[in-house]
């Protein structure tokens, strides 16, 4: 198959869809890949690494587009990209169509097949494409965090781990899902006193299973919430309840019994946030503050770790290009209900009832 990788255009979006490394399994298996040149220059892989793993580099995105069977990408196309869709032709990217109309009637018109990284599903009902963007985002917000905490940044001035006869900061995560996990063993890992609240008895056991001994698990419920706010210096919000806007498990008022200085992280702002206070920022301008508490709320926060974004991306989308590629997605969407679910339009056709539902349109 011929596989076009094009310089992602969206705004502030260093990322890439394809390793050299990922080019060069993908040709091991007789496959074509073409990159348009620069591609993946944001994520630290100069034209020359794609060179050298086989791949041909093309001078533009419109020669990627024409000359492409499958698009590998990373975010959602956006405008100039509609018209250079073609029909029949693969596109393999995050999508979000439910949140966007335009692009989903472009996608449409364009009679392209639509293969979006978000709904690819497995049997227990996770979203492997979507998991390493939390991991990503969970081990960042304790890092954000503790710089946040630091005087000159408008914190409380207190060090995450403390140092020997000073006890260590206070985190307290809300979510124990995969955010809430990388993010607590990044805090227990820097010496905090971690504690993870979750909903889910099961979770939490598990949790506690297999957390070190600085972090503790407690019921999420509001009693408990008000209980441990004003003790705590980092507060990471990593809710999410599937298709549904996040719950507002810190409420305005919640603000005024909570330190001057605390930091909260709502990485759940992408889902409307568990902070009321929440509103989207970004990573020119990542926080602000109310009641002389910070609120950091990046909602795309591993665009600033391209690199490891972009490889923790690819790992997780390599198989699925490899089965693609080798089996044309018609093929291969039968021989793997993963990918299947993956599949939202086919030839001008919405065949995921979600996004249907979402604009009205027969699916
Ligand atoms: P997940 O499904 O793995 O975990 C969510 C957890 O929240 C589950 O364990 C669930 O039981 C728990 N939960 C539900 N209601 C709760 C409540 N009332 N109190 C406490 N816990 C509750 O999800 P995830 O992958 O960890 O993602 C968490 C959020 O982070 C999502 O909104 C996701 O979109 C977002 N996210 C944001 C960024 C970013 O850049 N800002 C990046 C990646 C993910």
């Amino acid at each position: 198959m011929i596989i076009g990788v094009p310089k992602e255009i969206k705004n502030n979006e260093n990322r890439v869809a394809l390793t050299p490394a990922g080019a060069k399994e993908l040709i091991k298996r007789g496959h074509t890949v073409y990159v348009q040149s620069s591609a993946g220059e944001g994520s630290g892989f100069p034209d020359s690494e794609y060179q050298s793993a086989g791949a041909q580099m093309l001078p533009t995105i419109e020669k990627t587009y024409e000359i492409a069977e499958m698009i590998m990408k990373v975010k959602e196309p956006i405008e100039p990209e509609y018209k250079l869709i073609k029909k029949d032709q693969l596109v393999f990217t995050y999508f979000h169509f439910a949140s966007y109309e335009p692009l989903t009637k472009a996608m449409m018109e364009s009679k392209a097949v639509c293969l979006a990284y978000e709904t690819v599903e497995k049997e227990d009902r996770s979203l492997p494409l979507l998991v390493p963007m939390s991991e990503v985002a969970g081990r960042m917000s304790v890092q954000e965090g503790a710089k946040y905490l630091e005087k000159p940044l408008k914190g409380r001035g207190i060090l995450l781990g403390g140092v020997p006869g000073v006890r260590p900061a206070k985190v307290l995560i809300l979510g124990g899902g995969v955010v809430g996990t990388n993010a607590a063993k990044m805090a227990a890992g820097m010496g905090a006193d971690v504690t993870i609240m979750d909903v889910s008895l099961p979770r939490l056991r598990y949790l506690d299973d297999v957390m070190p001994a600085n972090v503790n698990t407690f019921m999420s419920n509001e009693y408990n919430i008000r209980e441990l706010i004003g003790s705590h210096d980092l507060i990471i919000g990593a809710v999410l309840i599937p298709g549904a806007k996040a719950p507002n498990l810190i409420t305005r008022d919640m603000l005024k019994d909570m330190r001057p200085g605390t930091v909260l992280v709502d990485v759940a702002v992408d889902q409307g946030g568990c902070i009321e206070t929440c509103k989207p920022t970004t990573h020119e301008d990542p926080t602000y503050i109310i009641d002389d508490v910070v609120h950091y709320c990046v909602a795309n926060m591993p665009g600033a770790v391209p690199y490891t974004s972009t490889l923790a991306l690819t790992n997780a989308t390599l198989p699925y290009a490899i089965q693609l590629a080798n089996k044309g997605w018609k093929q291969a969407c039968k021989d793997n209900n993963e990918l299947k679910s993956g599949l939202n339009i086919i030839n001008g056709e919405i065949v995921y009832k979600a996004v249907g539902e979402a604009f009205n349109l027969p699916s």
